[in-house]
């Protein structure tokens, strides 16, 4: 080893205390960071860790994994309506491999600047490569979103255009028939690799939405969190999910594959009061991001799928039940 440990985490990681908008009291270098909370707001916190081999190929470029592995934290902050603050990082590493680690920090630290999310401390250990990362976030007192306060009659809610992070995985598998063109691999590629933590729009639906979560391990998979915290059921309708243009010419049981059970999208699921569409379009307009409304919740418990329009009005062909196969990604499944 050419760097020694702490000089390692001083070169890369050490950031100043007490500059700009941050509120560290002490970063990290002390024995512990010491933060000033905002009064009357509560602190969000949460971990999330990538494992090479299980959550990123060993190939994938550095400055993108420092980026998705804070983005997938700061994703939990979104879907819970709070503002980031600040982070520690537990980095274990096989070698120390400066090139690698000036990218890996370049894309973790520039994520984080752009969200003045601060980098307070963390933990640095020689073992297979994994990242762990605790961020911290602020929410006005008892203004949390959880899972567990949507309500039949809500409507239901996706942001983006979830599905692309799996075409991708699908893809770099090799099992798309035909496969993708190479402009339409590099786009969900970056999905995947680089996605986007829906922060803002967690912030807006404050006192809009009554519940949210971020789609990590698939649409159905996730609203299934909320149907069971929140003790509803729900009738999604599959002709009114929004569908990625690299996945419009797409087989259709490949795009429901995609769109329904691919995860690692970091969207955000919503159920929101109707009084509120009005707001929600207006919202979709003002932070450039589409939000769909792809059905609604229900006071009979389980997940319903059903063809034909969400809004069918008189005349219209009725809607109809649509069996479903799709269930969600677990780690422990064989
Ligand atoms: P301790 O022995 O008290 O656990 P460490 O030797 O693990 O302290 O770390 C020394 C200092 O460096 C601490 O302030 C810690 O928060 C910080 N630190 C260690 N690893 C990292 C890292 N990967 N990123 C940011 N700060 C780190
Ligand atoms: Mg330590």
């Amino acid at each position: 080893m050419s760097l020694g440990e702490f000089d390692l985490i001083e070169r890369f990681f050490w950031r100043p205390a007490g500059v700009g908008p941050h509120r560290a009291v002490v970063g990290n270098g002390d024995d512990c960071a010491v933060i000033a909370p905002t009064p009357g707001m509560q602190l969000a916190v949460s971990t999330d860790t990538l494992v090479e081999g299980r959550h990123f190929l060993s190939t994938v470029d550095p400055a993108r994994l420092g980026h998705k592995a804070l983005a997938v934290n700061l994703s939990d902050l979104a879907a819970c309506g709070a503002r980031p603050v600040a982070f520690t990082l537990a980095l274990t590493l096989p070698r120390v491999d400066e090139a690698w680690l000036a990218g890996f920090a370049s894309g973790l630290l520039a994520l984080a600047d752009a969200h003045e999310c601060e980098l307070i401390g963390g933990d640095t250990t020689a073992g297979p490569l994994a990242i762990g990362i605790t961020v911290m976030g602020e929410v006005p007192a008892g203004q949390a979103l959880l899972r567990s306060r949507a309500q039949a009659g809500d409507d239901l809610w996706v942001s983006g255009t979830p599905g692309e992070a799996r075409l991708a995985l699908e893809a770099f598998r090799g099992s798309l028939r035909p496969p993708l063109s190479g402009e339409a691999f590099e786009a969900v590629r970056a999905r995947m690799e680089c996605p986007t933590p829906r922060v803002a729009l967690g912030l807006a639906v404050q006192g809009l939405a009554h519940a949210a979560i971020d789609v990590s391990d698939g649409l159905l998979g996730d609203l299934g969190h909320i149907l069971r915290r929140s003790r509803v059921g729900a009738a999604v309708f599959v002709d009114a999910l929004p569908v990625s243009p690299w996945l419009a010419g797409r087989p259709r049981d490949e795009q429901l594959d995609c769109v329904l059970a691919g995860g690692d999208d970091y969207e955000l699921l919503l159920a929101v009061p109707p009084e509120h569409r009005a707001r929600m379009a207006a919202l979709s307009g003002e932070l450039g991001l589409p939000l769909t409304r792809i059905g609604r919740l229900e006071a009979e418990p389980g997940l319903r799928l059903w063809t034909g329009a969400l809004d069918a009005g008189a005349g219209a062909p009725a809607p109809q039940p649509m069996p479903h196969r799709w269930a969600s990604f677990d780690h422990f499944k064989s």
